[in-house]
């Protein structure tokens, strides 16, 4: 299928043309037609696999359709996946405005603050740096949120992000769509599966 018949609204459709992207991959063909219809997914795929735009192209389209505050919030394992993932949104979001910030450790804290004050639509973030906003920054809190995803969880349990990760689900809305993806199932990853999706659609490639 193209993209276009997957359901992608003209602004995005635009956008994977520009980035030369000449068909969906496979992960995106699988999660693209549950994701618009609203439905919470776990995406068994590794890097390589185009995951990243499964997950942003439905944001994106979501965000275009009803456009508020801060929208979604990514959790990626490391600083270079969390830019990655940023990049991904912005190049495929730039037609419909979207606005992104970081949250990684190492990187100054003043400078994130700043930019959480420019009221972004999606913040890309690891664990350690969100929770450090969520206690630390006046005025930044998840509490409007609409989209959660857990990129790489096999990684972020494997670093031990787990109670991170539990703290920041308390922070965030229930009535949420979440999307989590992992490149190995393992039952760690199935526990925070239960914890944190509600009767989602499984993809895997
Ligand atoms: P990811 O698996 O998300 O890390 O993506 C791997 C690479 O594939 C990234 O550089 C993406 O820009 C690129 N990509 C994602 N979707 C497509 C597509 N449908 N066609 C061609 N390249 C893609």
């Amino acid at each position: 299928p193209t993209f276009k018949a997957l359901g992608l609204i003209d602004p995005l459709l635009e956008a994977v043309e520009q980035l030369n992207y000449k068909q969906p991959t496979d992960i995106q063909v699988e999660a693209l037609p549950h994701a618009l219809e609203g439905r919470d997914i776990i995406g068994v795929a590794s890097t390589g696999s185009g995951k990243t735009a499964a997950f942003a192209l439905p944001i994106l389209q979501k965000l275009w359709e009803e456009p508020k505050g801060l929208f979604a919030c990514v959790i990626a394992p490391t600083r270079e996946l969390a830019y990655q993932i940023s990049q991904q949104f912005e190049a495929l979001g730039s037609a419909i405005g979207v606005r992104c910030a970081v949250l990684v450790g190492g990187m100054d804290r003043i400078s994130q603050s700043i930019a959480l004050g420019k009221r972004p639509h999606i913040i890309v973030a690891t664990p350690g740096r969100l929770e450090d906003h969520l206690e630390n920054t006046k005025g930044f809190s998840l509490r409007g949120l609409k989209f959660l995803v857990l990129d790489e969880a096999d990684r972020l349990l494997d670093m031990d992000f787990g109670p991170i990760i539990d703290k920041i689900l308390k922070a965030i809305p229930k009535e949420r769509t979440t999307y989590l993806f992992s490149a190995t199932m393992t039952t760690k990853v199935a526990k925070l599966q239960r914890a944190s999706l509600s009767n989602p659609v499984r993809v895997e490639v």
